[in-house]
């Protein structure tokens, strides 16, 4: 035991309602409590919350639930079977406890529900575990005492607060005074139990702090205590960019300043209670948040001296969100309507959270964490708010927030999370005027997936720069060893081929036919796929072409130069294994197609109208619209309105008629929605549109599903799941047993066989940016400044060297977009003459490539090792 003194100094360790439901955990808690006295020669102070469930059951009590009494006596049977597994005696640790809760149930309060009998029912569940934790620790031979944390907290009366709030929501004093640090430190052991979630009440009596409101109790202990540190011990080893249970490739947040925090906190990320941060901010004391299970892992660490790091690092949900808009007639500037609306708020004791305002509305929402926004509530406020305005209640919405500095110039790189939001009905956009969020007000119906998408979003528009290894850690699913091991990839094993290579001249593309034949193969090997077409578009190079016939791949062509080249490269190739898919291509061009003799894909009547000579008496696949698209951006989404490919599905009748007076046979059916296609879902759908229509038409005897297949550019990309697409075609084609399905990628069958070789040409800093200028520019690869792709980038003349510095890699083309990867992390070493590789390059690299500012197009290699 340690002298009391009153410079003690002290540690809080926080332990969350999973953290204390297990006798393992309690042996964890032990333990730890013991090494941070140990290490830090400290006092340490635990705070616990209650076993897991038992806030949910004691809030049922308290808010009059009718079996009352069977809860009553459930928590009671809980509590009682948890010390039979501790080993304890439940009569003698818990006897008196137990009799307290059971006591509540039949006090005369119950029956108005009074609010200080809530707090009193509510507290039970934290009075409860720590007092198990002390007997149970105790026992295990720790010297620790208990303490009652309403001696020790005591709630502030905030002006206006509502009642409710008052005693179910309280913020404490954190400043505290030596006199209670040293009348803390009397206490006579050097470990302490106490709770969280409960405080004193002026009147003396118990106030809670809100839901998950145990880390602030925490905080306030750590402040209080001017402690060394608080740490959150929980089920997650940290903060992380999304909740991790809902996006596995959320990041770990390895360190934050408070005030991003703070923002993640309040915007929904429930690791961490909102009002936890500002007590540690203030007072200077350093936060952790750690996993009880895995002690071992280095967690979030939260503290002031964080060098800022501009960019997303999180995006949060909040559900329960109620949106009231006022509709004022004439009330433009017109004085004190704003000071009318929020006095009423202000009546009903409710906070608002965001504020939006048009000419004749405003519009603010409310949080369920931060309010009772119950009916009688808000219809208090309606019928208060409808002398001066018109009320409509919009609920329940979810608020989704990106957190992170400098919000404002990052709007650029949100194209794609606007996009994804477009689609949604939006009720309200808010920007917070601290530069750190931004928020969307969707229905919370609305909001259900969501979350998974606009993380990747985020990642892959740069907008959130995972690559900074200050901030961001390991993936939610790479902690928990979900992440199947990447294969090491085919340009490594070739290194020293490549690097002579280089010597030949660069900027210089190589193709690995082994790695198209093995994706080849894998498509081959899925049975519900009758027929399979190669989109050359991707990459028509000869020797790629001739190894994806002869491995059974037809071909899709969508110019008469592209079907050139096919027969160019494979005189001896049946015109019956490929397809003409152009889109607004000139009647020549058609007219060509019918004379080689392949099956020619049309999207339109308009041609049929104008040239019926051209299309009568032949056979005709026709390409279909379905109204919808989706891919990895914007600009290759090919369905909708918005899209130019396609017939519109509204106008297949008039198709169909208008080729059967022409005499045309139509065979196939097709439609391609987009590239880089993640949702799996969306080809069953398409599938079961297509049959639908095919069955109409009544002469289709093949339905196309396009491309689309998606590879993992990013090291966050997990790679497309061919088992479970297999899978899903198989379903659909068992219920569409009377159509042959046919495919036709392009990407997933070369992107990842070819890379670029370009030589650095200088390494130039700039206001503290390096930049490693390459010889290859957008003019040889565009797809990262035309789609914002992500490549990634190797010094392969340093591959054995570590990547420790932060450079941008870029071309020497005249554009600012002509830049390859920005902070890539590439050695420190890195100088001219290195010869560079961009992987991933093998599907729209060359074929894209042009000769902008009279620079030569790049060369290409093929190596069949
Ligand atoms: P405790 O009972 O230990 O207080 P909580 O359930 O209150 O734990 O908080 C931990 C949970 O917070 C995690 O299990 C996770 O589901 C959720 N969570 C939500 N958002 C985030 C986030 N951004 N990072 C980590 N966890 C999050
Ligand atoms: N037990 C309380 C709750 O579940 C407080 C906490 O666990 O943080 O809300
Ligand atoms: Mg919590």
């Amino acid at each position: 035991m340690s002298a009391s003194h009153p410079h003690d100094r002290w540690i809080v360790l926080k332990f969350g309602g999973t953290s204390v439901s297990r006798r393992h955990r309690w042996d964890t808690i032990g333990k730890l409590a013991k090494k941070r006295a140990e290490e830090h020669q400290a006092r340490v102070v635990i705070v616990v919350s209650a076993l897991s469930g038992v806030t949910n059951e004691l809030t049922a009590i308290a808010d009059g639930a009718a079996d009352s009494a069977q809860r009553i006596a459930a928590l009671e049977a809980r509590h009682r079977e948890f010390l039979a597994e501790l080993e304890l005696d439940a009569e003698a640790v818990l006897g008196e406890r137990l009799a307290a809760l059971r006591a509540l149930g039949s006090d005369p309060r119950a029956g108005s529900r009074a609010l200080d009998w809530q707090a009193e029912v509510l507290g039970q569940g934290e009075l409860l575990s720590s007092t198990i934790g002390a007997a149970y620790l105790a026992g295990q031979g720790l010297e620790i005492g208990w303490c009652d944390a309403r001696q020790w907290l005591s709630a502030l009366a905030i002006p206006n607060q509502s009642a409710w709030s008052q005693r179910l929501s309280v913020s404490c004093d954190a400043q505290g005074s030596e006199e209670l640090r040293a009348a803390f430190s009397q206490q006579p052991t050097r470990v302490l139990i106490s709770q969280g979630f409960i405080a004193r009440h002026a009147d003396g009596g118990t106030a809670i702090l809100g839901r998950g409101g145990s880390d602030t109790s925490a905080a306030y202990f750590g402040a209080l205590l001017k402690a060394r540190r608080v740490e959150i011990w929980t089920d997650v080893p940290g903060m992380f960019s999304a909740n991790p249970r809902e996006v596995p490739d959320a990041r770990l947040l390895t360190r934050l300043d408070y005030f991003e925090a703070q923002e993640i906190a309040t915007t929904g990320a429930k690791v961490l209670h909102p009002r936890s941060i500002k007590p540690c901010r203030d007072a200077s004391v350093p936060m952790a948040i750690l996993d009880t299970e895995r002690p071992e892992l280095p967690g979030t660490s939260i503290d002031g001296s964080v060098e800022p790091v501009p960019g997303v690092k999180a995006i949060s949900r909040r559900n329960g969100i109620v949106l009231v808009s006022m509709e004022g007639i004439g009330m433009w500037q017109q004085v004190g309507f704003l000071a009318d609306v929020f006095a009423l708020f202000k009546k009903h004791g409710l906070s608002v959270d965001l504020i939006g305002s048009a000419e004749t509305n405003v519009t603010v929402s409310l949080d369920p964490s931060e309010n009772l926004v119950n009916t009688d509530v808000l219809a208090a406020l309606s019928a208060d708010l409808s002398e001066i305005c018109r009320v409509k209640v919009i609920a329940p919405c979810a608020a989704i927030t990106l957190v992170g500095r400098g919000m404002r110039s990052l709007l650029h790189k949100l194209s794609d999370v606007w996009a994804t939001f477009g689609k949604e009905r939006v009720h309200m956009i808010s920007q917070s005027s601290n530069d750190l969020n931004l928020t969307f007000v969707i229905d919370e119906a609305d909001a259900d997936g969501l979350l998974p998408i606009l993380h990747g979003e985020l990642i892959d528009s740069g907008a959130m720069p995972v690559e900074d290894d200050t901030v961001f850690g390991p993936r939610w699913r790479e902690i928990n060893g979900a992440v199947r091991p990447r294969a090491t990839p085919w340009w490594q094993v070739q290194r020293s081929r490549l690097l002579e290579l280089a010597q030949a001249g660069t900027p210089r593309y190589v193709y690995h036919l082994p790695t198209v034949r093995e994706r080849a193969r894998a498509l081959a090997a899925i049975a519900p796929i009758d027929q399979r077409y190669y989109a050359i578009k991707a990459n028509s190079h000869p020797m790629l072409l001739r190894t994806l016939v002869e491995e059974g791949f037809g071909l899709e062509c969508v110019s008469y130069g592209e079907l050139q080249r096919v027969f160019e490269a494979v005189p001896e190739l049946s015109p019956r294994r490929v397809l003409f898919t152009p889109s607004f291509a000139p009647r020549a061009e058609y007219e060509a197609a019918f004379g080689l003799g392949v099956t020619v894909t049309l999207d339109n009547v308009e041609a049929l109208q104008r040239w019926p000579e051209v299309f009568r008496g032949r056979t005709l696949w026709l390409r279909v619209d379905l109204g919808h698209g989706d891919g990895h951006h914007e600009k290759v989404n090919t369905g909708g309105k918005a899209s130019k490919f396609g017939l519109s599905a509204a106008r297949v009748d008039e198709f169909v008629a208008a080729a059967r007076a022409l005499d045309i046979t139509l065979t196939g059916l097709h439609a391609h929605l987009g590239s880089g296609v993640e949702a799996e879902g969306h080809w069953r759908l398409m599938c079961d549109e297509l049959a639908g229509f095919a069955r109409r038409i009544g002469t289709i005897e093949i339905i196309d599903i396009g491309g689309g297949l998606p590879i993992p550019y990013h090291a966050d990309d997990e790679p497309f799941d061919l088992d479970a697409w297999a899978k899903g075609l198989e379903e659909v084609k068992a219920v569409h047993p009377a159509f042959r399905l046919a495919i036709e990628p392009g990407r997933y069958l070369v992107a990842e066989a070819g890379v670029l070789l370009a030589a650095a040409t200088q390494v130039i800093e700039k206001d503290g940016i390096r930049r490693v200028g390459l010889d290859a520019g957008m003019n040889a690869l565009i797809r990262p400044a035309l789609y914002d792709a992500w490549h990634d980038i190797a010094n392969l003349s340093r591959l054995e060297e570590q990547d420790t510095a932060s450079f941008d890699v870029v071309g020497p083309i005249c554009e600012s977009s002509d830049v390859f990867g920005r902070r890539r992390k590439l050695p420190a070493t890195t100088a001219p003459g290195d010869v560079m590789l961009i992987s991933d390059a093998g599907a729209y690299g060359y074929s894209m490539a042009s000769t902008y500012n009279q620079r030569d197009l790049p060369k290409e290699e093929v190596l069949d090792v």
